[in-house]
């Protein structure tokens, strides 16, 4: 038969590509600390290997990477040959692998009924032996390929969490403490936040971090990475008293010698106690303050572990049971962008469906343009998706060897998709925005929040489940048409009653004679917030003068910079903003307009003011906008550069102050006969 040979062929090539694959990519992993494809990738191109070289054992060569631990040893640093070999772990992922495991163990030790194992995280960091004589740190190395590793001792006494010197009175005379050097979240963000301000490469994971960090030339490099260390293992040992007799007592004992052990762990029975295990740590997975890939299982009598020994290249006593991978590799469609409340632009890349961190993932989020950039994704790259718990999925990095040539960059649209408004970065932000703001039905709820709340119109009653309500039943699309609002709509809307609706339309009522100050910041402009809103209202007086306002008249403002001046003259710049303003005032909406007196005659100019406690009929806010309108000056605290003292009921420890001081008190009719004719009140 002619295709048998063919087909031989075909397997054999398919063994060594496989392997030369893994090759490379242990070294990117183990030598570089830079793997280039996720986890997950790497071991499916390891199972397919296995489960080729078993069905044809002679494809099997001695040098195949199943055959092996980990990757040879940084040429820099210097090797050491472990006095005991440091292996890997035999891999689990199902429920059935780890039945067969148990079964495995139960048949191998002839044993029938329940084994008993010792449960464990598996820490996601890397190996390391720490050789301690006479109870002080010898010396310290990383796996490498198993038998040889590298020196790391200088490395390894900088890590605070790994003692030079174990808590007892009688130390062993050899004690090799096996255990996983990882970094921890938090300190993980912070390392990568600082190397990108220095405009370093990022790591890609804590594990590559760590392990970078320990694999260093120059051990003060790693003083300066934060790192952690758990013990779960033990190497070469010589001690005068007997050792613990199972692998939890082991742990105890490290536990009373002052290593770190880690806190999860429990001893159970049979395969059903294992996987009880599995399943209430990956439950807790998300709360860890450090990665972990998975559990570990051993069975917890070091007699029985002895009988069991080793296969090739792990122990036939454990089982590392991986958790569903974080991390997969798929390829991007496209990348469109979207609108969020508050009009934050994200690029989000549509992706090939992939099942990642246990559910199915098509969109990822690539944050804003400068991360597409600095991770280089382009439409039709493969990339590495990650989403861990419930965080939402992210595109992690470039495949960039899988590049096709027709890979098209993105380019940030100057339209918004949903509203049409024109997109705007600001200079200096790294988000660019819809300028829809009122118009944007992306934007719509959050817009009218903004314009109801207690700092703008102060629409009492109007809050974002009633908001919910209304926009989605298409009563209300923009501010305006909370003008409209009629007592027989509102008494449909769920849980509300006659009483309510009247009361809302009450409040609505009130609101048609904002403050100006008020109805700026009602609008919601970016970076207009209460204090530049007022600027703003005092500056030109009338609404109509700010909308005409050209940019450089804005910057004659206190406190408006070229930035806000941008950003408030694109929003009434934008025919939508035009169109709801000029609705608002067809329904009878009158911002109260402050009479603008030139800065030279303002009353108050030059005079710094503290209000304290509650004036008889005027809000804080409005005693404070009208001091300002009139060029005086609102502080906070009493000192001896307050001139005046505004003080209603309930004053407290600012009045006694201003009255040690000696400073002027006044109360509200006071302040009004101070004010003068410096506001004109309300006016059309
Ligand atoms: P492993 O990480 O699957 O398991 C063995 C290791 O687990 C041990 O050496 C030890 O360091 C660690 N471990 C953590 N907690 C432990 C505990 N409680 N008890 C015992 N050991 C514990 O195996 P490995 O040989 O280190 O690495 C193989 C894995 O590395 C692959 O499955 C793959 O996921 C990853 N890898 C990825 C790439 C890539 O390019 N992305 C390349 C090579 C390897």
């Amino acid at each position: 038969m002619t295709h048998v040979p063919a087909a031989e062929k075909a397997q054999r090539e398919r063994a060594e590509y496989l392997r030369s694959e893994l090759e490379r990519h242990n070294y990117a992993y183990y030598v570089l600390d830079a793997p280039t494809v996720p986890d997950a990738e790497y071991d499916r191109l390891f199972g397919e290997l296995q489960a080729l070289e078993e069905r044809f054992p002679v494809l099997a060569t001695l040098d195949s990477p199943t055959h092996r631990v980990g990757g040879s040893a940084r040429g820099d640093l210097t090797s050491v040959r472990h006095a005991v070999p440091m292996l890997s772990l035999s891999n689990g992922f199902t429920d059935e692998d780890v039945t067969a495991f148990d079964r495995r163990v139960c048949d191998f030790l002839g044993v029938d009924g329940d084994v008993e194992y010792n449960a464990e995280l598996k820490f996601d960091g890397l190996a390391i032996n720490l050789r301690y004589e006479g109870g002080l740190l010898a010396s310290a190395a990383t796996r490498g390929d198993g038998a040889t590793g590298e020196d790391v001792t200088p490395n390894a006494r900088t890590i605070a969490a790994i003692p030079l010197r174990l808590k007892t009175a009688q130390p062993p005379a050899v004690l090799e403490v096996r255990g996983e050097v990882v970094m921890l979240h938090r300190q993980f963000a912070a390392l990568n936040a600082r190397q990108r301000a220095r405009g370093d490469k990022e790591f890609v994971n804590p594990r590559n971090a760590a392990a970078g960090s320990l694999r260093q030339l120059d051990p003060r490099i790693t003083a300066q990475r934060p790192l952690s260390f758990f013990a779960y293992g033990i190497g070469e040992s010589s001690t005068a008293a007997p050792l613990p007799l199972t692998h939890s007592g082991l742990l105890d004992w490290y536990e009373e010698l002052g290593l770190p052990v880690g806190q999860v762990r429990t001893v159970t029975r049979g395969a059903a106690g294992l996987l009880e295990f599995y399943h209430r740590v990956g439950a807790e997975r998300a709360g860890l303050a450090y990665d972990i890939d998975g559990v570990v299982y051993k069975v917890n009598d070091i007699a029985l572990q002895v009988r069991l020994g080793f296969v090739s290249r792990a122990p036939r006593f454990a089982l590392a049971h991986k958790f569903p991978a974080q991390e997969a590799l798929t390829t991007v469609e496209n990348i469109e962008i979207q609108v969020g409340r508050t009009g934050a632009i994200t690029p989000v890349a549509k992706l090939a469906p992939v099942f990642v961190g246990g559910v199915t993932v098509t969109n990822a989020t690539l944050h804003n343009e400068d991360e597409v950039r600095r991770k280089d994704v382009r439409i039709g790259d493969t990339v590495t998706v990650r989403r861990a718990g419930d965080v939402i999925p992210e595109v992690v990095g470039v495949v960039l060897e899988r590049r096709p040539a027709a890979a098209r960059e993105f380019v940030m649209p100057p339209y918004c998709p949903v509203c049409g408004s024109e997109i705007l970065r600001l200079e200096g932000e790294a988000v660019a925005r819809c300028t829809g703001g009122l118009f944007c039905s992306a934007q719509r709820k959050q817009a009218i929040l903004h314009y109801a709340q207690r700092r703008a119109l102060d629409i009492e009653g109007l809050g974002e489940k009633l908001i919910d309500q209304l926009v989605d039943s298409g009563l209300v699309k923009t501010p305006a048409d909370l003008f409209n609002l009629k007592i027989e709509q509102l008494v449909e809307l769920d849980r509300m009653g006659e009483k309510s609706a009247q009361n809302l339309i009450n409040e609505i009522e009130r609101a048609r004679t904002p403050e100006l100050a008020r109805f700026v910041f009602g609008l919601g402009i970016r970076h207009v917030g209460e204090a530049t809103a007022r600027d703003l209202a005092a500056h030109f007086g009338s609404l109509a003068a700010l909308m005409d306002a050209s940019e450089e008249a804005m910057l004659e403002v206190r406190d408006v910079g070229p930035v806000v001046a941008t950003s408030i003259r694109h929003f009434f710049d934008q025919p939508h903003n035009r169109d709801v303003i000029a609705q608002l005032l067809e329904r009878g909406v009158q911002p109260r307009t402050l009479t603008v007196i030139p800065a030279s005659a303002r009353p108050l100019a030059g005079k710094t003011f503290v209000l304290t406690g509650t004036l008889p009929s005027m809000a804080r806010e409005t005693a404070k906008a009208l001091i300002e309108a009139a060029g005086g000056k609102v502080s906070s605290a009493v000192s001896a550069k307050t001139h005046y003292v505004v003080a209603g009921t309930e004053a407290g420890a600012k009045l006694a102050k201003a009255e040690e001081l000696g400073i002027a008190i006044l109360d509200q009719s006071q302040l009004e006969d101070l004010l003068g004719q410096a506001s004109s009140g309300p006016t059309t």
